[in-house]
């Protein structure tokens, strides 16, 4: 497989949010989106090819027990699946982010899925797999990255629309600088709206540093 990076964070986002966190960030990615904030993980040909036994054994350097697998798209790469199965055989607790656009089907039931939507201002409405909604269950994660008032509508309909009887773990994450967290946040009191205000905790400790 291609690994764009493996390190030891503290994780920024999801209800994980604050919990130390190993990351497994796969190279490769399927979209562009505007508002990318790993674009150097885009290119799988600028990864490093690792086995999944080589993945693990970096893993199990590190103490933590919870780890995240994202990238770029990580469930591009046939092998991402077997991995996150071999990590939970291991006794850790497996995030695995992705885009929306690709099959979740597959995936070992424990792995805690953080699924994206992408919203207009990404670039790429519509890309999401509907076929997905069956696969997410209640400690499954579904996060809409907020650029402006329209993006917030078309997350707030597409919830009520689909999540409402299938997940109640529901992100709101602001574009920042573009959209600051406070309005975010008078939107979602005003309307009363059961989802979570996702600040990215790491960007906050150290900004936008490579590896954290
Ligand atoms: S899906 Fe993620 S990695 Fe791919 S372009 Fe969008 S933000 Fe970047």
């Amino acid at each position: 497989m291609m690994v764009s990076e493996i390190f030891l964070s503290i994780q920024g986002e999801s209800t994980y949010a604050g919990l130390p966190c190993i990351f497994v960030r796969l190279a490769g990615c399927n979209l562009e989106c505007k508002w990318c904030d790993t674009a150097y993980a885009r290119d799988a040909s600028e990864g490093y090819e690792m086995t999944v036994d080589d993945v693990v054994g970096e893993v199990k350097k590190f103490k933590p027990w919870l780890v995240e697998i994202t990238g770029g798209e990580p469930l591009l790469q046939a092998d991402a699946k077997k991995l996150a199965h071999r990590l939970l055989d291991e006794d850790y607790t497996v995030l695995l982010e992705t885009n929306g656009s690709a099959d979740v089907g597959g995936l070992d039931e424990r792995v805690v899925k953080i699924i994206d939507v992408k919203c207009p201002s990404s670039g790429h409405e519509g890309v999401f797999l509907m076929e997905n909604l069956d696969y997410i269950t209640q400690q499954d994660e579904v996060k809409f990255v907020i650029g402006d008032r329209g993006d917030y509508d078309y997350a707030k309909k597409f919830m009520e629309d689909f999540l409402r009887e299938i997940t109640a773990r529901v992100l709101f994450a602001p574009v920042r600088p573009r959209i600051e967290p406070s309005e975010l946040a008078d939107w979602i009191l005003k309307d009363g709206l059961k989802v979570r205000l996702q600040l990215q905790l790491h960007s906050y400790i150290w900004e936008e540093e490579k590896g954290r």
